[in-house]
């Protein structure tokens, strides 16, 4: 179960309605909504990790990583809400900027979990990762989990065993999120920011979209609450929102997590290729699809947008990004 080969020839034995399922994760962003998972594991006699690990290669083919060649990808398994049904998984993968430098890079883990975060999960039940997560990663997943236990399942080279190992033990004597007396976190607490208007009002849907993702962001250090949109020529529109980091730089700045979710949607390398669609197609050169960037802060000592525009102008030159600063209702 450790090599792309075996998972796609695991993935060709199953039934036209359960290929199709997983034909659909690259049609939907990587989200395998429970009710399949159940399907999936029950066709195959598997257990839902055993699944998460199945889909590790599928995650891959999401990664676009032109500077290292070292695709990773990452399969979330989220918190269920009702215990007699099986929790949604969602993918993510590593997305590297062409002629910038290395620390921009987005993480699988960071895409995978934010990916469960964007699309209303309250939490995370486990993770597994093609690769060993990384000391940046161990550190993001640490604010996700705090001292709870995360375990994150690891498929060892060359052979069919598994390594299942909690987010303490990966991250002994953490810096966590305690250190800085926050006591929020990750997607675990249904965090109320208060209320935040745009300055200066503006009557615009998409705009109020991205308002509404930036009061769901997590910034409980610098307050910078952040959120992006990219919008499509086709109409198609992705969001992202902040993730912020105890240790300041794994932090997951919005407009990288709104791009990943668009990598989740134009993947280039779909190995079924039972069915594609035609937004699915624009796959490589996705960023000469990008119509609009709208970005939405609470500026503070932080905030994000000259990196924001930064990263735009590598990724779609010929797009100026949309800024909007949002302030506390009653200058609170
Ligand atoms: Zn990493």
């Amino acid at each position: 179960m450790d090599t792309r080969i075996d998972t796609f020839a695991e993935i060709s034995n199953l039934s036209e309605e359960m290929k199709s399922s997983i034909n659909d994760l690259f049609e939907n962003g990587g989200i395998l909504k429970g009710k399949k998972v159940k399907a999936i594991c029950s066709e195959l006699s598997i257990n839902t990790e055993e699944l998460m690990l199945l889909l590790l290669p599928v995650a891959e083919c999401f990664a676009r990583a032109p500077i290292s060649s070292f695709d990773v990808g990452a399969v979330v398994r989220a918190k269920a809400n009702d215990r007699d049904v099986c929790s949604n998984l969602y993918l993510g993968a590593n997305f590297e900027y062409e002629n910038l430098s290395l620390n921009f890079s987005i993480h699988a883990e960071q895409a995978a979990v934010s990916n469960a975060w964007l699309n209303g999960e309250s939490g995370i039940e486990s993770i597994a990762t093609s690769a060993a997560p990384c000391g940046h990663c161990r550190q993001f997943l640490y604010e996700l989990s705090g001292t709870n236990q995360l375990p994150v399942i690891i498929p060892e080279k060359h052979s069919k065993n598994i390594i299942k190992i909690d987010i303490q033990t990966l991250l002994p004597s953490a810096f966590g999120p305690e250190q800085l007396g926050c006591e929020q976190l990750l997607m675990r607490d249904n965090l109320d920011v208060g209320t935040f208007l745009l300055n200066p009002l503006v009557d615009d849907e998409f705009v109020l979209q991205v308002l509404e993702q930036a009061r769901s962001s997590y910034a409980p250090y610098t307050k910078n609450y952040a959120a992006c949109g990219i919008q499509l020529k086709n109409g198609s529109m992705f969001f992202g929102r902040y993730a912020e980091n105890v240790a300041h730089n794994p932090s997951f700045s919005a407009f990288s997590s709104a791009v990943s979710q668009l990598a989740m949607r134009s993947v280039a390398k779909n190995p079924l290729i039972i069915s594609q669609s035609a937004e699915s197609n624009f796959a490589s050169d996705f960023a000469s699809n990008i119509k609009r960037v709208v970005f939405v802060e609470n500026s503070t000592l932080a905030n994000q947008k000259q990196t924001a525009e930064l990263l735009l102008s590598n990724l779609a030159k010929q797009v100026v990004l949309d800024y909007y600063q949002m302030v506390p209702k009653n200058g609170k």
